[in-house]
C-alpha cells in the first residue's frame, strides 16, 4: 500500500472501516486547495490509533468525509520532551512552534520571565502551527500546547524526577549533548530564556533547584528561537546515540 501524499490530524477514533468526518477547513483544504475528490486516498492520524489510509467520500454538497481502508503504522509515542520557553514575537513564535514540532517536542510551555517582552500568546495559533507541522513531518501525534504561565508557577509544581536542562549562555555549564548522554527515551525538559536572558537572581534560583541542570549550547550567544531549536536537535541526537549504544 503506497503511502498517501497528504496527511491529516483528526480527533475521531481510527480503525478498520471507521467513518471519519472532516471539518469544513479540512474538506476545503483537501477538496478546493489540493483538488482531491471522492475515492482519493489520504493518511489520517489522531495521536492514539496509529496512522490509517482512508478513502475520501462525499458528505453533503461540498463536504468530504473519509473511510479508513487500512492501517499504515502502529501508534508510537516519542520520548517525552518538554520545551519551556519565553515566548517571542508572533512571526518568530510560528517558526519556533513549527520547528519544535519537527524536532520532537511533545509539550510546549510558554513562560513569562522578568525580561520577557511578549505578554500574550495565541494558544490556538500555536496549536494550529503544531498540527500542520506534525502533518507535514510524519509524526503520529501532536505536541501539547500549554497556556502561558509565569516561570515560578511552572517551576513550583515541577516533578522532581523530570530533569530540566536549563540552557545557560554563561558558558560555565557542560555541553547539553554530554549532560543528556544517558537519557535515551527517558522524559526530559529544556528551559530557554527570553531575548534579554535571565536576571542574575533568576539564574541563582534556577541553579539552586535540584531538578535543574545548567547546560551550554556552544560558545555563541544564540537568539531565543535558534537556542530552542539547537537544544531540541542536540537532545534528539543525545537520545539516539544513547539508544544506539544501548542496542550494541
Ligand atoms: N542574555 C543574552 C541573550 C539571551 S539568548 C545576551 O546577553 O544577549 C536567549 C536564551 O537562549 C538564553 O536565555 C539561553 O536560555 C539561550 N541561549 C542562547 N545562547 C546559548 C548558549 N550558547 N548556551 C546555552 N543557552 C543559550
Amino acid at each position: 500500500m503506497s503511502r498517501p501524499r497528504h496527511r491529516l490530524f483528526v480527533e475521531a477514533p481510527l480503525g478498520a472501516d471507521a467513518a471519519v468526518s472532516l471539518t469544513d477547513a479540512q474538506a476545503h483544504k483537501l477538496g478546493q486547495v489540493l483538488r482531491l475528490t471522492e475515492g482519493d486516498a489520504v493518511a489520517l492520524f489522531n495521536g492514539r490509533d496509529g496512522e490509517w489510509q482512508a478513502s475520501l467520500v462525499r458528505a453533503g454538497k461540498k463536504g468530504l468525509a473519509a473511510r479508513c481502508t487500512g492501517c499504515l503504522a502502529a501508534q508510537r509515542q516519542p520520548a517525552p520532551t518538554t520545551l519551556v520557553f519565553a515566548p517571542i514575537k508572533a512571526g518568530r513564535l510560528d517558526l519556533l512552534t513549527e520547528k519544535a514540532t519537527e524536532l520532537g517536542a511533545t509539550r510546549l510551555i510558554p513562560v513569562t520571565t522578568r525580561r520577557t517582552v511578549v505578554e500574550r500568546v495565541n494558544d490556538g495559533r500555536m496549536a494550529a502551527n503544531a498540527v500542520e507541522a506534525a502533518e507535514q513531518c510524519g509524526r503520529l501525534e501532536v505536541p501539547e500546547v500549554m497556556p502561558l504561565r509565569r516561570l515560578d508557577q511552572v517551576l513550583g509544581g515541577w516533578p522532581a524526577a523530570l530533569p530540566l536542562f536549563y540552557c545557560d549562555e554563561a558558558g560555565d555549564a557542560p555541553e547539553l549533548i554530554a549532560a543528556a548522554g544517558g537519557l535515551a527515551d527517558g522524559p526530559a525538559a529544556l528551559l530557554l530564556g527570553p531575548e534579554g536572558g535571565f536576571e542574575p537572581d533568576e539564574r541563582r534560583l534556577l541553579r539552586g533547584l535540584p531538578f535543574v541542570r545548567p547546560v551550554s549550547l556552544g560558545p555563541c550567544i544564540l537568539r531565543a528561537e535558534t537556542a530552542a531549536l539547537s537544544a531540541l536537535a542536540l537532545l534528539g541526537a543525545a537520545r539516539r546515540m544513547a539508544d544506539e549504544h544501548g542496542r550494541r
